[in-house]
């Protein structure tokens, strides 16, 4: 599932693909906005709000459009074949550029001023200008008896963080995972590790905590079920939790995270 860094890249892409060109075409393949059409208007700009992408289109607009589990927006020259079947969700296209959103959770059309029906919800973004680790502290401290595992995954504690940056910064602040929020005593430092993990690697496809770029080297615990810890040599451990099934993988070591 993509995280904030991903999105946020993402985002990026589609800047420069379509922010202040007009729209030569545009092509909702979702039943709510199969007769939406914003050709002629132009591309203010998109942003992401933690894993939410918002393009922002002349005349009040905004599409919004969540990756989920495994969407993703493809940009190519325009003309370029798109890919077939019923994957593709919407398009967005400009006489020089092409955004093929497949497989996309969420596709949504709204007046800019209500993008906080969609995103408002929403805790301080880790890659966002709006990004404060005092108010996401607070707010994960509002239900202390929470699983910090769960709580950390919850956009409206804070928004980017998924399954990869959970385990990663769980491992790296020597936590269990199911420890509870009250028992945390620098939730401070925590999100603040989670932040800058993130940070890292916004510029970049992958997610490296490590520091190590090697393919095989990139992750503490992600990834490495049944393999030797970096640090301890105890076999990494694999499980479940949470509510959401996309979302429930956890990996641990239990000698660095012991409960
Ligand atoms: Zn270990």
């Amino acid at each position: 599932m993509p995280e904030g860094d991903a999105v946020y890249r993402t985002a990026a892409r589609l800047r420069g693909a379509l922010d202040g060109r007009p729209l030569t075409r545009s092509d909702f393949r979702v039943p709510r906005h199969a007769t939406a059409d914003l050709t002629g208007r132009q591309v203010i700009t998109t942003l992401s709000r933690g894993k939410h992408l918002l393009t922002r289109i002349e005349g009040d607009l905004t599409v919004h459009t969540h990756l989920r589990m495994e969407g993703s927006w493809l940009v190519s020259e325009t003309g370029r074949r798109i890919p077939p079947g019923d994957q593709v969700r919407l398009i967005l296209a400009n006489e020089r550029w092409q955004a093929v959103g497949v497989r996309l959770g969420m596709v949504d059309l709204v007046r800019t001023d209500g993008e906080a029906r969609l995103v408002g919800h929403l805790g301080p973004d880790l890659l966002g200008p709006d990004w404060d680790p005092d108010e996401a502290v607070r707010r994960l401290r509002g239900a202390p008896g929470r699983t910090i595992g769960e709580a950390l995954l919850d956009q409206r504690n804070l928004a980017g963080i998924g399954t990869i940056y959970r385990a990663e910064t769980l491992f790296l602040r020597g936590i269990w995972p199911w420890r509870r929020v009250g028992e945390i005593e620098d939730l401070a430092g925590l999100v603040s590790l989670a932040q800058r993990l993130l940070a890292a690697n916004k510029g970049h496809a992958g997610t490296v905590t490590t520091g190590d770029r090697r393919p095989a080297n990139q992750t503490w615990v992600y990834g490495r079920a049944g393999r030797p810890c970096r640090r301890c040599g105890t076999r990494i451990s694999r499980g479940e939790m949470g509510a959401q099934p996309q979302e429930r993988l956890i990996l641990w070591c239990a000698g660095c995270q012991p409960r």
